[in-house]
């Protein structure tokens, strides 16, 4: 591998006698992880389900090695796991969520973290996971959507203007900062391509930026977790240090640095500060309730096939409904591309229900069911219907008789397809 000089200089200088043992872990190949949902099910159920499931993630409860490269496999489908680098495993579980927090993931996409948080959250209180790349924030959208994620808003802003917004509202943030990644050298060449120590620097002065903003909107008595997938003091420890020495209230908890000539994985960089004080706590502007047409709609549509009664905020977004976690406020002067779940549209009265909402309900919600072979279910992501008889009206095709994988409406012997276009397998 090809790795820049003085990248190679400062690291021997860094690690010193380590530095040979540093240098051979490039002739390994890059490991992969995947991380078990549990908003879905369990690990133990997960293991059982599949056989692709290896060792413990020595950091992360829910994360185990396997061979990667499961993207079609019917329970990444049913979003029963998440493909993570292993080291990137420690931010989320350093970052000490309780279920009811008000979490903001700053640099959200493509979704790993957010997804970890709120498997942590278990679908109580909020998480805003913000993305400033639109296509990115696309992504991350998708991701919450697979791993059926309630309780999550996804914003697409700088952190600057979030800043204005949120002050002192959130109990944790993750600052998963853009960095100079040399953690992915081992896999990916445009990182090598883009390295200069000088690029190190202007990465770090945009780190104590973005530090500078989660500082603003963190509460008092929060917890702020920063981390990189760089081995670059500049941009770890320095950027730790001076962020806590610029602010009194700010102390440094623990900091970590996961490095790939030591453990199985790439390399992680994470600290964990608290800013001391108690919280205040302030009443902010609601959101605007949706239209009482819509949330009828959707109330009628739940009634006739659904086991479930949601509760939350109705909010519309055009023709569209979600449902908005308590805990959000206001969507005035917020870019926000996902207010909360995707409940579905109302189309001349009529509700057709999202395939959000099948991702994030439970078997048991859902009135009607067909349970799909591996064969079914590669023909039912291309977009076939099923013949299968039974009542009228929309249910849920399952994965294994457990996990849904999207929605059907059943008439006249035929199961319509409703898993959405834009995932079809073709
Ligand atoms: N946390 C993500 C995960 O676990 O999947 C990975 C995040 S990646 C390391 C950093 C992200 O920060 C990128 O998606 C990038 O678009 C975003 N970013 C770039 N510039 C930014 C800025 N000025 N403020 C906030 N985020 C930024």
């Amino acid at each position: 591998m090809n790795l820049p000089e003085a990248f190679k200089e400062r690291m021997k200088n860094d690690l010193k006698n380590e530095y040979e043992s540093f240098l051979e872990s490039y002739e390994k190949e890059p490991t992969i992880a995947l991380r078990v949902n549990t908003l879905k099910l369990s690990v133990e159920d997960f293991q059982e389900t599949v056989d692709f499931c290896g060792e413990n993630v020595a950091w992360c409860p829910t994360g185990f090695y396997y061979d990667g490269k499961k993207g079609n496999h019917p329970s990444s489908i049913a979003g029963l796991f998440y493909s993570q680098e292993p080291s990137a495993q420690i931010a989320a579980e350093l970052a000490d969520i309780q279920k009811g927090d008000k979490v903001l993931d700053l640099c959200a996409a493509p979704g790993g973290k957010s997804t970890q948080l709120a498997a942590k959250l278990q679908g109580e209180g909020l998480l805003i996971s913000n993305e400033v790349v639109g296509n990115r924030a696309k992504i991350l959208c998708e991701n919450i959507e697979r791993m059926g994620v309630k309780n999550a808003v996804v914003t697409n802003m700088y952190p600057e203007k979030m800043e204005r917004i949120f002050s002192e509202f959130f109990d944790k943030i993750v600052v998963d900062a853009p960095c100079s990644g040399e953690g992915m050298f081992r896999k990916d060449d445009v990182a090598i391509q883009e390295w200069s120590i000088e690029h190190t620097q202007s990465c770090a002065s945009r780190q104590l930026s973005i530090l500078d903003s989660a500082y603003k909107m963190l509460a008092p008595g929060g917890k702020l977790v920063y981390s990189t997938c760089t081995f670059a003091k500049v941009e770890n420890e320095e950027v730790a240090e001076k962020f806590a020495e610029k602010y009194s209230d700010i102390t440094i908890l623990e900091m970590h640095r996961l490095m790939p000539h030591r453990i199985e994985g790439e390399g992680h960089f994470s600290a964990v500060f608290k800013k001391s004080g108690e919280k205040q706590v302030e009443k902010l502007s609601s959101p605007t309730p949706a239209k009482k047409e819509m949330t009828e709609a959707y109330r009628l549509f739940e009634k006739e096939n659904l086991n479930t009664k949601l509760d939350g905020n109705f909010v519309s977004f055009g023709d569209f409904l979600y449902l908005m976690p308590k805990e959000m406020i206001s969507l005035d002067k917020i870019k926000c591309i996902r207010p909360g779940l995707q409940l579905g549209e109302v189309r001349k009265g009529r509700f057709i229900p999202s395939h959000h909402l099948c991702m994030a309900l439970k078997k048991e919600d859902f009135k009607r069911l067909i349970a799909l072979s591996d064969d079914e279910i590669s023909l039912y992501t291309r977009g076939e219907a099923i013949i299968h008889s039974g009542e009228k009206g929309y249910g849920a095709m399952l994965y294994k008789e457990k996990y849904p994988i999207g929605w059907y409406k059943l008439s006249e012997g035929l199961a319509k397809n409703h898993y959405p276009k834009y995932l079809r397998k073709v």
